[in-house]
């Protein structure tokens, strides 16, 4: 059904012909893994799946790392003389905790369990171009490492599997991914160097006051008012204190306190994120977030418990991988018939994604394949219960990783 259509689609002009007769391929083995999703350290039978991929390919492999993660190794033979760098694409394998509203023959087959990310479809190019590469090692020089990597939406896969080392032996030169992007039409990539993705840091905080009567507050220390003025006093950070030409959020998303109309609350709960580009803050929000708290608990006679936790980096591009990238994906979309056929810098996020681990480690490009299409209804968000992908994506996203692979390792 897919096959004929898709191997003619004039979308695809400058998807190389190889790549055209297998997306059909990569299209069921999405819908495959679509079917099965799996949640974060728990995607055995996601890595089973590539696992007897791989080895039907005669791909070596290690699994098991960092729980259900898999690095694939590929060796090219362009020049057998030249031992050749070594590039690593890294695809996210982890599905989400969300019941699937989609009503596709494929849907999910686990209640409460969907890929509502598109990690499937990642999933599904990589391991095409896995399949492509073991056919072709006579086209580039060097290795290939394709990483599986488990739980990018947390808790998180990537530093675990750096700790195990898979950016080692042999050591990698660059890195590169992507992620399926429905703020993107069909034919649109977005690639930008320095910060795309932002970091991760959440807090939460008890204030803790002295309840008692509403009608006598004299005898209390109101918690709600105490903290009202907490959350007030947080927004200062980015209008007041961040580089202007900076960007950062602070947001208050949880704030419960009190029983009953005429009690005044004991203790209020708050809890929210922080996001922003600029490294240079790694260690300035917590110290400036308690500062505030602490003064406006003091000013009130209230004291608090604060925890923050760091979970993700900023994710930074570099600068000469991401022109390339960005030059390859301009002839990849360029002559396609998509009405959207363009690469766009303007594609930055304030979502965080654990890649950046790998990005600080090795230079590389983390980009964003436009998935979404607006005529076939194919517009739900990320994390939506109705998400699906425009599943032509799959073929231009072999061709750039393909691309990248030969331009990359082989110097041109
Ligand atoms: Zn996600
Ligand atoms: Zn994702």
């Amino acid at each position: 059904m897919v096959a004929a259509s898709i191997l003619n689609s004039p979308h695809l002009k400058n998807v190389r012909l190889d790549l055209r007769s297998l997306h059909p391929q990569v299209i069921t083995w999405r819908r495959q893994i679509h079917q099965y999703p799996e949640l974060g350290f728990e995607e055995t039978l996601t890595a089973q799946f590539i696992a007897e991929k791989l080895e039907s390919w005669g791909i070596d492999y290690q699994a098991n790392i960092a729980k259900t993660g898999i690095v694939a190794t590929i060796q090219g033979d362009r020049q057998r003389d030249r031992p050749g760098k070594v590039l690593a694409i890294r695809a996210d394998m982890d599905a989400l905790p969300i019941q699937e509203q989609n009503d596709l023959d494929y849907r999910s087959q686990h209640p409460g369990k969907m890929h509502a990310c598109g990690h499937d479809g990642h999933v599904a190019i990589a391991l095409g171009t896995a399949c492509y590469l073991a056919s072709h090692r006579h086209t580039f020089n060097g290795t290939v490492k394709i990483i599986f990597q488990p739980a990018e939406e947390g808790p998180g896969g990537a530093k675990p599997m750096i700790e195990a080392g898979v950016l080692q032996n042999p050591q990698v030169d660059a890195i590169i991914g992507l992620h399926l992007w429905q703020q993107l039409p069909l034919g649109t990539v977005g690639v930008r160097s320095g910060p795309l993705m932002a970091a991760v840091e959440t807090f939460r905080c008890t204030v803790l006051g002295r309840g008692g009567h509403g009608a006598i507050p004299q005898q209390t220390v109101d918690s709600i008012v105490v903290a009202t003025q907490i959350v007030n006093a947080l927004q200062t950070i980015v209008a007041r204190n961040i580089d202007p030409i900076d960007s950062a959020v602070v947001t208050v998303g949880e704030f419960h306190a009190g029983t009953a109309c005429n009690v005044i609350a004991d203790t209020a709960r708050l809890s929210g994120t922080i996001r922003y580009f600029n490294p240079k803050y790694a260690d300035y929000f917590h110290p400036r977030l308690e500062q505030l708290i602490a003064g406006v608990c003091g000013m009130h006679g209230a004291t608090y418990d604060l925890s923050y936790e760091k979970f993700y980096p900023p994710v930074i591009n570099d600068e000469t991988i991401a022109d390339l990238v960005r030059q390859i994906a301009q002839t990849v979309v360029t002559e396609t018939s998509l009405p959207n056929n363009l690469v766009t810098p303007h594609c930055q996020t304030m979502g965080g994604e654990d890649m950046s681990y790998f990005l600080q480690e090795v230079p590389g490009c983390y980009f964003f394949l436009g998935s979404a299409n607006a005529d076939r209804g194919l517009t739900f968000a990320h994390h939506h219960p109705q998400f699906n992908i425009d599943e032509t994506a799959l073929a231009l996203g072999m061709e750039i990783f393909i691309q990248c692979v030969e331009k990359i390792l082989t110097g041109v």
